[in-house]
């Protein structure tokens, strides 16, 4: 107990010297951050965001938090840090749907078997992230959460057609994650609500497959520079349903529909996923043309985007369709 509050105060006065060591460097009188608290239920944390609203930052794993605080890009000056909070911490097998608390850590999810073995580019995508420390403090919930377009989780999420449960005072309610994002790191979240959980059906027999590619430019630290997610359906090699997402291709992470209404129904061949391959690469066009960057992308995506179709083709069994 001793301890535990002996460390509590420790990490206030750590944050406490940041803001100071900040706001001498501009000059300011006043630091920045205000107060943390640290809440060990849901219950407290959703009664601080109700109080703060705006004014409140969520700390989770803090691997984004904490850049953002030395940035100077922190959204809020009164810190809730939910780290403790242990309800929030689980991967539950259910019957129906597989449910990853939002303090879930990628490390977690690359140590749990059942998820390598049947959701196979979640495991990929969490097995990806920076280096082994990032991995064991990072979460799912702060993964969604920051919106960043490069955010590693999301789109195999997004390609498992995921809903988030999120909480506030008010009560409980589910947002699709395929509605969640907006532009300029917009989310669907209120300033009183934080995402308690992340969801999304079994794959419900050997036809139906998740996989994640991704090009970083290199595997440790890396932020990915391109990703593509994609849930595939095949039967007696005719493509049932697909549902494909990117990464870092955009302002957030997020589906392409166009390609998908292309591409279902259709039969599965090396020369077929090469025209998808093309008309993946012409809707990302419309988004991203004129950017310095597309040049490089355009090839780089269309080399991803194959990659995760073959990645899934390969584990295909012609027996279970
Ligand atoms: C060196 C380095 C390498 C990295 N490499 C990668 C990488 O390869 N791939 C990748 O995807 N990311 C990478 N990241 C980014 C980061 O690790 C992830 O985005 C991580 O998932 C953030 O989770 P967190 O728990 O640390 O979030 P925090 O930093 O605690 O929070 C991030 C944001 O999310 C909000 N948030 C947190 N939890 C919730 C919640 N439950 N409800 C609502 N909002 C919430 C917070 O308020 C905050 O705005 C890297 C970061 C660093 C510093």
């Amino acid at each position: 107990m001793q301890t535990d509050l002996l460390k509590d105060r420790w990490i206030s006065l750590k944050y406490e010297f940041i803001g100071i060591l900040r706001n001498i460097k501009w000059g300011r009188y006043f630091v920045a951050i205000e107060k943390i608290h640290k809440v060990s239920n849901i219950g407290d944390a959703i009664t601080l965001l109700e109080k703060y609203k705006e004014k409140a930052e969520l700390l989770a794993g803090g691997t984004d938090l904490l850049v953002h605080l030395r940035e100077e890009k922190n959204r809020g000056s009164i810190i809730i840090d939910i780290s403790n909070i242990r309800e929030m911490k689980k991967i539950e097998i259910k019957e129906k749907e597989i449910v990853l608390g939002a303090l879930t850590t990628f490390s977690e999810i690359v140590q749990n078997d059942y998820i390598k073995e049947n959701v196979t580019g979640l495991w990929k995508a969490a097995k990806s992230v920076g280096s082994p420390q990032i991995r064991n403090m990072g979460t799912i919930g702060g993964n969604i959460g920051n919106a960043s377009p490069a955010a590693d989780t999301v789109p195999p999420l997004l390609a498992l057609d995921a809903t988030l449960r999120v909480m506030s005072n008010d009560g409980e309610r589910s947002i699709k994650l395929c509605e969640f994002y907006g532009d300029k790191g917009e989310t669907a979240l209120k300033p009183n609500e934080m995402i308690i959980s992340v969801g999304f059906s079994h794959l419900k027999n050997r036809r139906e497959h998740i996989g994640f590619e991704k090009l970083g430019v290199r595997n440790a630290l890396a932020i990915s520079k391109i990703s593509c997610a994609v849930y595939l359906e095949v039967q007696d090699k005719s493509i049932n349903n697909i549902r494909i997402a990117s990464g870092a291709l955009g302002g957030y992470p997020i589906r392409e529909y166009i390609v998908e209404d292309f591409i279902k129904g259709k039969v599965l061949s090396d020369e077929f996923i090469e025209v998808a391959a093309m008309k993946y690469s012409e809707a990302l066009e419309k988004r991203l043309s004129g950017r310095n960057s597309w040049p490089y992308k355009k090839e780089a995506s269309k080399g991803v985007f194959k990659k995760a179709i073959y990645s899934l083709v390969n584990s295909y069994d012609p027996n279970n369709s």
